[in-house]
């Protein structure tokens, strides 16, 4: 690719890539929460008992056959075994558990 002859036009051409750069090193140095910062949700939780979380869904005499939190209309995974759910803020459930709240809508 030929570099511009044009002096002014280069010049945007370098403002619209140095741009580019920062602003995406500004993305990047955006703190997010990662799955590391939050922490599992126990069973014993206050929260917890009061819907009945349990991690494993097989041992909810409650749940209907297959229900968990993996295809809970409120879950969100966050890898394989464990994502957010919204009834637990700032906490990651497993995706095996299951609560009285499960909905598969
Ligand atoms: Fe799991 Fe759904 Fe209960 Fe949340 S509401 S703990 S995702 S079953």
């Amino acid at each position: 690719m030929s570099e511009p002859d044009n002096p002014s036009r280069r010049a945007v051409l370098q403002r619209v890539a140095l741009g580019l750069s920062v602003g995406t090193l500004g993305l990047s140095a955006t703190p997010t929460a990662t799955s590391a910062d939050e922490p599992l949700l126990r069973e014993q939780d206050p929260a917890a008992r009061k819907v009945q979380y349990v991690e494993d869904a097989r041992r909810a005499q409650q749940a209907q056959s297959g229900a968990n939190c993996s295809n809970c209309s409120i879950y969100t995974a966050v890898s394989d075994t464990q994502g957010r759910c919204t009834l637990f803020k700032g906490k990651l459930v497993k995706a095996a558990g299951w609560c009285n709240a499960w909905s598969g809508l």
